[in-house]
């Protein structure tokens, strides 16, 4: 086809994305006509988003490729129990693994309550079968063993706690301290958020530069990569300001799930404190002024939206970040790398497969030209901007349903 006048780049990919339970054409096509045609699924329904990885590999369905983590790994007491499996020590977290490794996934993601025994295993058994170990650093595990222990994508954040020169008292007032359990047997929710703002504050407060270069120099070391999910960061801190926003984008969104993005409605935002909604900003802008320290230091970033939190739209949210080349890297070659796909995607040259991005406009002079779409090539079949459009039309109509 002629491209005169257009740019192109690789198609891009969204590293941290949560399908909902069974992924259909609304997903779908709201990802491909943004240019996202790869995505990386952080845990969640699994079979159903296992059996949409091979429908759309197959040619069945038209869809972004799909990495799946199936079912996440989290310790005796879950943090979302439907869709998690729990370890409680080392000989479980062995099995845990080989059963996912079984079922077909491509990656273990681990949450905050693994104990560190069963974490260690965990990292030990992967190796095993082959798996990158990825997600949070859990509670129980100091930042600097996640890294020396090969987690290839600590999630949500940058590392404050591990920067800090009190992570490991923090580490041990977790302990005795369940404000969770606390929390559930009060039903006073506004626990959770007054703790989450103490303990962050308290972190914060002993933020070391000393120690955050040792970590962002460990990181690019031992190649763990960063996927700091700012959009749905911000979107979490702004949210009283967005959620009054007319977006043109929430048609796109089924009721239901807009009803739960409510802030006075969702489990993560309506027992905010104004302490919790000061600390977040704090966080937010912390975060905004190390990640370019990071990078200087070596650290690779992942772009990852984690959809579909609040305010966080499949396929448009993967637009936001760093410089524009690094920010266009963060969905392209890093995530080909990551993946250990490189030498069929994440660059524009001849025998890569043609997963491809045509824009309007130069996406070097400006990031949000990536959403200036002209078209879209996936596994060599072209997408023009009418087919685009249709595409959206039927996600439209989905989300009405
Ligand atoms: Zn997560
Ligand atoms: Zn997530």
């Amino acid at each position: 086809m002629d491209g005169t006048g257009k740019f192109v780049i690789p198609g891009l990919w969204d590293m941290h994305y949560h399908f909902e339970s069974d992924p259909g054409s609304r997903e779908f096509n709201l990802l491909v006509a943004n240019g996202v045609l790869g995505v990386r699924n952080m845990g969640g329904a699994a079979k159903e988003v296992f059996r949409a990885r091979e429908q759309i590999a197959s040619g069945l369905v038209l869809g972004p490729q799909i990495v799946a983590c199936g079912p996440i790994v989290d310790g005796p007491n879950p943090t979302n129990p439907p869709i998690s499996v729990s370890v409680h020590d080392p000989q479980d977290a062995r099995r845990t693994v080989q059963s996912l490794k079984a079922m077909g996934a491509d990656c273990v993601k681990v949450h905050d309550g693994v104990p560190l025994d069963a974490y260690l295993a965990i990292a030990d058994e992967v190796k095993k079968v082959r798996l990158p170990l990825v997600g949070h650093v859990p509670v129980r595990v100091p930042t600097m063993r996640a890294t020396k222990s090969g987690q290839r994508s600590i999630e949500h954040q940058i590392g404050f706690r591990g920067a800090s020169t009190v992570e490991a008292e923090v580490m041990e007032s977790e302990k005795t301290n369940d404000v969770f359990a606390e929390a559930m047997r009060t039903k006073n929710f506004r626990l959770i958020p007054e703790s989450i703002a103490k303990k962050g504050n308290y972190i914060l407060d002993h933020f070391s530069d000393q120690r955050a270069h040792e970590l962002y120099r460990a990181f690019a070391r031992n190649g763990t990569l960063l996927v700091p999910t700012l959009v749905t960061d911000r979107a979490l801190t702004f949210v009283d300001e967005i959620s009054r926003q007319d977006d043109p984008r929430l048609k796109y969104i089924p009721a239901a799930q807009r009803e739960w993005w409510n802030p006075e409605r969702g489990m993560l935002t309506r027992y905010r404190t104004p302490a919790y909604i000061a600390f977040r900003m704090r966080q937010f802008e912390k975060t905004l002024q190390q990640i370019p320290v990071a990078h200087r230091a070596g650290v690779r970033f992942l772009a990852g939206t984690d959809t579909s939190l609040p305010f966080v739209y499949p396929g448009f949210s993967v637009h936001a970040g760093l410089t524009p080349l690094e920010a266009l890297q963060t969905a392209t070659i890093n995530p080909a790398k990551f993946l250990g796909l490189e030498q069929s995607m994440g660059t524009v040259q001849p025998g890569r497969l043609a997963s491809l991005v045509l824009l309007d406009a130069d996406p070097l002079k400006d990031i949000h030209n990536t959403t200036k779409i002209f078209a879209v090539i996936i596994r060599g079949k072209l997408l023009s901007r009418s087919d685009l459009d249709g595409m959206l039309k039927v996600a439209e109509t989905a989300a009405r349903k």
